[in-house]
């Protein structure tokens, strides 16, 4: 299970009974649409409450929970809760939910997604030791290596990367990268395109991960699927699998 789950954790339908547990958008008024107030009196109780019931029924093999907040939307404008940005209040959510799933579960993590309007690290919410860094960089470019110094949207990317991996660790970080995102490079509309594969791209980048410590690697691979295959014949999963086998043991 690894989703924004925002919307099954606060189900929308319960705003009616307690919009209180909502976010208060830049108008003052509580709205039932994305995340929730953290500091509302028993929200986050309610979310943890929620993400414990999910973990019973599908319970990761790896102890690695994920549990994202709404699709690169806003959180929670109200007067306690103003003064703490997107990825402090994703972050403080993390927390609450690795404490809330220890309980069911002793050697349970919890993603913090540094995704979009989470991408920067949080500056005044500290991670709890259990809270590891997923890196989805949605924004850089794919034609060229994450690391390449003449591409300022990935040299951004990779700052923020390392700002991460400074708060969070690296040994618990994962990549949840788009090599193989037929969604992404389609602008997210059907029919997909091909796959703009590049082994030596992918290489690239795993060296950039690797040398920083980086050893849990993950793709997306949206509208890989019968209708993408008809298409374009084999998408490049079995090469992907193939560098990550061969990728070198850590070094140093
Ligand atoms: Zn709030």
């Amino acid at each position: 299970y690894e989703l924004h789950a925002m919307g099954d954790l606060l189900p929308r339908e319960f705003f009616e009974e307690n919009p209180g547990f909502f976010r208060m958008n830049r108008q003052g008024e509580r709205a039932a649409d994305w995340n929730l107030c953290l500091s509302a009196p028993g929200a986050v109780e309610y979310v943890c409450r929620r993400a414990v019931e999910t973990a019973r029924v599908l319970k990761p093999t790896t102890g690695r929970y994920f549990y994202w907040g709404d699709d690169n939307r806003p959180w929670c404008h109200c007067p306690k809760c103003h003064s703490l940005s997107d990825s402090d209040q994703a972050l403080l959510l993390a927390n609450h939910l690795l404490e809330a799933l220890r309980e069911v579960d002793s050697g349970a993590q919890v993603a913090y997604l540094a995704y979009a309007n989470t991408l920067a690290p949080p500056e005044k919410v500290a991670p709890k030791a259990g809270v590891f860094l997923e890196f989805a960089p949605i924004h850089r470019r794919y034609d060229v290596p994450l690391a390449a110094a003449d591409a300022k949207e990935n040299r951004g990317n990779l700052e923020l990367l390392d700002a991460n991996l400074a708060l969070f660790g690296a040994d618990t970080a994962q990549a949840l990268e788009y090599w193989l995102d037929a969604s992404r490079f389609s602008q997210w509309k059907r029919p997909s395109v091909k796959i703009p594969w590049s082994r030596e791209i992918m290489a690239a980048d795993l060296d950039t991960y690797g040398g920083r410590g980086v050893r849990h690697i993950t793709t997306f691979a949206v509208y890989v699927d019968a209708e993408y295959m008809a298409m374009h014949g084999e998408p490049p999963v079995e090469e992907y699998g193939d560098l990550l086998y061969r990728w070198p043991a850590k070094r140093g």
